[in-house]
């Protein structure tokens, strides 16, 4: 890929548990170009690899709590510094509060580089809560359960949904309604993007 074609998109989808954000976050990275850094997901295979850090989360997870900030701030920087991280990046998952928004605005401010667009998943609380019991029923995640849900529902409301008006007074944020078709959502997110003049590779 010459360097013309490459898109410089660092990008952060912000959603409750359930409104699709892992699914959306997938896409959209796809047709930028750039790796997805879900947060989520990193725990996960470690947990699954049983590592170090898998054991140190394990019992995290499974009680819908969060990860230290700092451990998880470290992850995300070792992540990001990797090459295919360069041309940007699609976090899903964090920052989850407002101390890792901290952590992140100095990490990227160090590389002179910041959050091009903060795209935010609306789905309602009640959809979101039918949409997880689906997925605990399809996939058996452990985390899935009635008292990890609601509680990872809190954490949204109390300490993530703050971050948004972080990102809203510096006038990045995309509010994307969740609810339709994947490809509408798709669609739509794509669209306020673009609006950005953010482009897409295809
Ligand atoms: P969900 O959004 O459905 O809760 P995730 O895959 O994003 O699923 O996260 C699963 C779990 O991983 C969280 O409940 C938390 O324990 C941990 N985790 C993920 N991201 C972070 C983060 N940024 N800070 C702390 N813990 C995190």
């Amino acid at each position: 890929m010459t360097e013309g074609t490459r898109t410089a998109a660092r990008l952060l989808i912000v959603g409750p548990q359930g409104s699709g954000k892992g699914t959306q976050g997938v896409r959209i990275a796809e047709s930028f170009g750039i790796p997805v850094v879900s947060t989520g997901d990193i725990f996960r295979a470690n947990i699954k690899q049983g590592t170090e850090l898998g054991q140190k989360v394990t019992a995290i997870l499974d009680a819908g709590d969060l990860v230290p900030d700092e451990l998880t701030s470290e992850i995300v920087r070792d992540r990001l510094s990797q090459e295919d991280a360069e041309n940007g990046f699609l976090l899903d998952g964090y920052p989850r509060n407002t101390t890792q928004v901290g952590h992140l605005d100095e990490f990227l401010a160090g590389r002179g580089e910041a959050l091009d667009a903060v795209i935010l998943l609306d789905v309602p609380r009640e959809e979101s809560i039918a949409r997880l019991r689906l997925r605990a029923v399809e996939q058996g995640r452990s985390d899935d359960t009635e008292e990890a849900i609601a509680h990872r529902l809190d954490i949204y409301e109390n300490e993530t949904a703050p971050i948004i008006s972080v990102y809203e007074e510096r006038g990045i944020v995309d509010r994307v309604d969740g609810v339709g078709s994947l490809d509408e959502i798709t669609e739509r997110i794509s669209a306020a993007l673009t609006a950005r003049g953010l482009r897409e590779l295809v």
